[in-house]
């Protein structure tokens, strides 16, 4: 795999330019309030270097939420532009009612991005988490204009591309639901990790392969090819935290794989893989990991957070991503240069299951 290049905005002359900014805005929004602005404070330093080098207007497009090509009051860009402005002072600077209220913008459609490009005279895309999406906003529009890649964008590329490339001592880690979606993605980090640790329901599948119980566990409908399963760098869990059916949350218990009952369900790492794990991850120089370990909504953290406090506690340098496991990270302080969370969960999934290529990035290639 090669490393991916995309044409920097600071590479751009921005002087005396009408700039049409797409970030991904689409923060949790709760009767109108902003619940977390963390994606809006990403897009300030790419904000900040435009209005530093001269650009005369800064039109900043995004979608929040999944209108589905209706309007909807609840979902209007009013706060977040508000919000913007108590963080950036400038009338240069202005917001597109949300994208997705036009049912053109998921389409791709071509003639939303004609509408786009001519108000402005560049694009710049800060939005990586939204990157994997063809929409006329991420694509069409940028080949309308000279188009280039935020700070933001650059910075996340970066981080990615030596997870394609990992060092020699690197361990990957993935976790969530889904494996067939997944599937793609471990064979190729299976070609350049020495070994990949699957947790959450995708190692039911996996255990289900090989031939172990898994109770009522959930599963993926389609069953994990054989020569997948036996891959031998392909590492389960060799103990987990099962609860039984009927009480979920109650009468939770320890099992050896081996040893899962028919009306039980793996809910997380056992806590001796949880070990194990954690110190696989102390002895690694790169860690790339996603999703959680176990049900972590429902509560059940502790392994992904006993591998978040072994990443902390570690020397090595990691790349993560997805909602669950930036949330496990979130509880610790950490050193964001050493320990890197995407804003992408989808997005850098795909990145990497696509060796660096996503629809949004390919157009922006130098
Ligand atoms: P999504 O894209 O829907 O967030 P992910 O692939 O990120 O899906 O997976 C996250 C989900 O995986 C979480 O909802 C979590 O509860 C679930 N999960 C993790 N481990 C298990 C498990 N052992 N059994 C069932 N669900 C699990
Ligand atoms: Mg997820």
């Amino acid at each position: 795999m090669s490393e991916i290049a995309l044409r920097s905005v600071r590479d751009a002359d921005v002087a005396g330019k009408r700039v049409l900014l797409r970030v991904d805005f689409n923060v949790p929004l709760q009767g109108g309030v902003i619940v977390d602005d963390t994606r809006i404070k990403a897009a300030l330093p790419t904000i900040q270097l435009l209005l530093e080098r001269g650009a005369r207007a800064i039109i900043v497009l995004t979608h929040v939420g999944r209108p589905q090509g209706r309007v909807d009051e609840t979902l209007q860009v009013a706060p977040l532009l508000s919000r913007l402005r108590e963080y950036v002072q400038s009338g240069a600077l202005d917001m597109l009612e949300n994208l997705r209220f036009d049912p053109r913008e998921e389409a791709g459609d071509e003639s939303l991005a004609k509408e786009l490009a001519a108000r402005g005279d560049m694009y710049v895309n800060d939005a990586f988490s939204n990157s994997h999406r063809a929409h006329a906003s991420m694509v069409a529009l940028a080949k309308l204009l000279p188009s280039y890649a935020g700070l933001g964008l650059m910075n996340e590329v970066a981080h990615l591309n030596r997870a394609l490339m990992p060092p020699p001592r690197s361990l990957a880690i993935i976790g969530g639901a889904k494996f067939e979606t997944k599937e793609p993605l471990l064979q190729n980090l299976l070609a350049v990790y020495p070994q990949v640790l699957l947790g959450g329901a995708l190692a039911n599948d996996l255990l289900k392969a090989r031939g172990l119980p898994v109770g009522v566990s959930l599963v993926s409908a389609q069953p994990v090819p054989e020569a997948l399963a036996g891959e031998e760098r392909l590492i389960a869990p060799d103990d987990l935290v099962v609860a039984p059916e009927a009480a979920p949350t109650q009468t939770e218990r320890e099992a050896h794989t081996a040893d899962v009952r028919i009306d039980e369900r793996i809910v997380d790492l056992g806590t001796k893989t949880a070990k194990e794990w954690a110190e696989k991850i102390a002895q690694s120089d790169f860690v790339l990991w996603n999703g959680p370990m176990g049900v972590y909504e429902k509560g059940y953290v502790e392994g992904t957070d006993a591998l978040a406090k072994a990443l902390i506690n570690s020397s090595c340098t990691a790349v993560l991503g997805g909602g669950d496991t930036a949330a496990a990270l979130a509880q610790f302080t950490f050193d964001p240069h050493r320990i890197f969370v995407s804003t992408g969960g989808g997005a850098m999934l795909e990145f990497l299951a696509n060796g660096g290529s996503l629809p949004a990035l390919d157009v922006l290639r130098t």
